[in-house]
C-alpha cells in the first residue's frame, strides 16, 4: 500500500528535471517514514544531528547513502567519518582539515560540499562569497587527499519574496561558475549546486540547482 510519504516522495520527484539529485531530509521523522520513503527507491537521506544520524545509520540498511547537512562542530567528525557519504555543510578550513584527518584515518575519501552563506538572515552559519574565495585560494585543500570538494551548498532566505530567493540562488550560482573556472577547471568532481529546501525548490531548480534537500514536503511538518 502506498503511504502519504511515498505519494508525497513521488510528487516531488515528478517536478524534477533529470539530473537534479533528491536528497530527502529526514532529521526528526521516524525510521518508519524513511523505510515508507526507502521501499519507494530512495536512497539519498540527509541530517543534520550527528546522535541521531549515529543511531539511524546503524539500524537502517547500509545501502542508504547519508548526507550531513546541518552545523558540525569539529569534534563530532570522527564520529560520522566511518560512513557518511558527504558532508554539505563545511564552513570553515578547520573543518576540513578535520574532515581530511579523519577521513584519512578510516581510509576514505569523504566529499564534501562548502557552506555558501548569501542569505540575510544573520543566523545562518556558511561562508560569504568572499570568504569561500579566500578558503580556496589559500590552496591548502589540494593537499588534502581524504577529502573531495564536490561543489557548493546554500539556503536562500526564508522569505515569500520569490524574486529575492531567485536572486540569492543566482548569486549562488555566478560564484560556483567563478570558483569552477578558478580552481576546478581541471576537476569535473566539482560539478554540484546544493540549492532549494522544500519551500523554494522550484525555483532552486530553475536558478541551477544539481541537488535539492527537500524534507517537510515529503515527510510532513517534524515533530521536535
Ligand atoms: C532541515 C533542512 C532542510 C529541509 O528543510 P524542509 O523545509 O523541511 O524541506 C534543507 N536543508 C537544510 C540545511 C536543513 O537544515
Amino acid at each position: 500500500m502506498e503511504t502519504d510519504v511515498a505519494k508525497r516522495l513521488l510528487a516531488v520527484k515528478a517536478q524534477l528535471p533529470a539530473g537534479v539529485k533528491l536528497i530527502a531530509i529526514s532529521k526528526f521523522h521516524p525510521d518508519e517514514y524513511i523505510m515508507d520513503a526507502y521501499r519507494e527507491g530512495q536512497r539519498v537521506f540527509g541530517e543534520s544531528h550527528e546522535q541521531e544520524l549515529a543511531r539511524k545509520a546503524d539500524t537502517l540498511p547500509t545501502d542508504i547513502e547519508w548526507h550531513f547537512i546541518g552545523h558540525l562542530q569539529t569534534n563530532k567528525v570522527k564520529y560520522i567519518a566511518p560512513y557518511i557519504a558527504m558532508i554539505e555543510s563545511v564552513d570553515s578550513l578547520r573543518l576540513l582539515r578535520e574532515i581530511d584527518k579523519q577521513a584519512a584515518r578510516c581510509g576514505r575519501i569523504i566529499k564534501v560540499l562548502l557552506e555558501l552563506h548569501i542569505a540575510e538572515e544573520a543566523t545562518k552559519y556558511g561562508l560569504t562569497p568572499a570568504d569561500c574565495h579566500e578558503l580556496l585560494a589559500s590552496g591548502e585543500w589540494r593537499q588534502m587527499t581524504h577529502v573531495q570538494i564536490c561543489g557548493l551548498m546554500m539556503m536562500a532566505s526564508n522569505t515569500d519574496d520569490q524574486a529575492q530567493i531567485a536572486r540569492e540562488f543566482d548569486e549562488g550560482s555566478r560564484c560556483f561558475v567563478q570558483f569552477k573556472s578558478e580552481f576546478f577547471a581541471d576537476a569535473p568532481s566539482f560539478c554540484e549546486c546544493s540549492w532549494g529546501m522544500s519551500h523554494d525548490y522550484p525555483i532552486a531548480v530553475a536558478h541551477g540547482s544539481t541537488m535539492v534537500r527537500v524534507g517537510t514536503a515529503i515527510f510532513g511538518p517534524r515533530v521536535y
